[in-house]
């Protein structure tokens, strides 16, 4: 990995040799499922007012953005492929970022086509172009999730915190995928109580219009949720997952599709997981390699078992590269590792 730019306090870095299982924000997730979640890039133009994940230019918990080679990212894609036998339906490129802006993204697609059954991507769709979605198409590309919370320009320059975001822009972009491709898309607006309830309804209403979901569910909603390290909107609170349910139970009935995600069939069922190395509680060596997705987080790597491990509660500086240190594992959930210094 090196570093290719410093910018506004936070490193940017560039991963084509470290292990690309084992950390949250980068590289290949897999939690026992056929799906496997695949992330390019940190890296987000937006920032959104309820950001769980605090991405964008007004991020305060971020100490790095990771940009991972493609040609690695591919070759850890097949290898957790293979681990799993083959049991795979679907490459989901997501992640703590913007998928579309990651600059191999077609590349990307074309290469992940070649072995995996079908391959979608979450987007915002603010940089999405005519251009970029007809070479997406030419590359395979099965669907976008677009995450579109209301249909009103004011409305979305708010919630995406975004003076440049253009929701009838991407309307238009929408529109034309649904009409020129074979891309399917799925609408994923995120309902925040009390600020987009109409919108959601209107997004539903429009979706419909246009002909979302030919293959694919054409809907997604997603839940307003709050995270310690996320974004907060100032006197809203986060619904509760009755709530949520009897929010989209009215609209279910008034429009006559399903949108609780236990309702949607996007054939996802659990599969062999990639079993956890370690054992919370468990000591390990982790060498460190360079800055930590957080602050007060460095990025540590186990060679012997090839895996990235985040080491937590400990300031980053340039000194600690390629030092040992001893860890303790406090998190194993889908191999994912967190550590904290002995
Ligand atoms: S919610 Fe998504 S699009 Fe918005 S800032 Fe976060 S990562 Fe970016």
């Amino acid at each position: 990995m090196r570093v290719i730019g410093f910018s506004r306090g936070r490193y940017y870095v560039y991963i084509d040799r470290e292990p690309l299982v084992g950390h949250i924000a980068f590289g290949v997730i897999d939690r026992g499922t056929n799906v496997l979640q695949i992330r390019p890039t940190t890296i987000c133009p937006y920032s959104c007012i309820y950001c769980s994940v605090d991405a964008g230019p007004f991020s305060r918990h971020r100490q790095t953005e990771y940009i991972v080679d493609v040609r690695h990212l591919v070759k850890w894609v097949r290898y957790v492929y293979d681990y799993k036998g083959g049991d795979v339906v679907e490459g989901l490129i997501d992640g703590v970022g913007e998928p579309p802006t990651y600059p191999y993204i077609v590349e990307l697609v074309s290469s992940l086509k070649k072995f995996l059954p079908r391959v979608a991507m979450e987007t915002r769709g603010g940089t999405l172009t005519k251009e970029l979605v007809d070479a997406l198409a030419r590359a395979g590309l099965d669907r976008f999730n677009v995450s579109i919370d209301t249909l009103r320009k004011e409305k979305a320059v708010y919630l995406q915190n975004t003076p440049w975001y253009n929701v009838e822009r991407v309307r238009e972009v929408v529109e034309y995928i649904v009409r020129e491709t074979d891309i399917d898309v799925t609408l994923t607006p995120v309902w925040i109580p009390g600020i987009n309830d109409e919108d959601i309804e209107e997004v539903v209403e429009w979706g419909l219009r246009i002909g979302v979901g030919k293959r694919f569910p054409p809907f997604g909603i997603q839940k307003y949720e709050v995270h310690k390290y996320g974004r907060k909107i100032p006197g809203v609170r986060e619904p509760t997952w009755s709530e949520f349910r009897d929010f989209l139970e009215v609209l279910e009935n008034r429009y006559g599709v399903p949108l609780h995600y236990k309702k949607l069939d996007f054939g996802i069922r659990k599969t062999k997981a990639v079993e956890p190395i370690y054992r919370v509680g468990e000591r390990v060596v982790a060498r460190v390699v360079g800055s930590g997705w957080l602050w007060r987080e460095v990025l540590g790597v186990d060679y012997r078992e090839n895996v990235n491990i985040t080491i937590v509660d400990i300031d980053f500086s340039p000194s600690l590269i390629g030092k040992r240190i001893d860890v303790r594992i406090i998190r194993n959930r889908d191999s994912i590792y967190v550590a904290r210094k002995e």
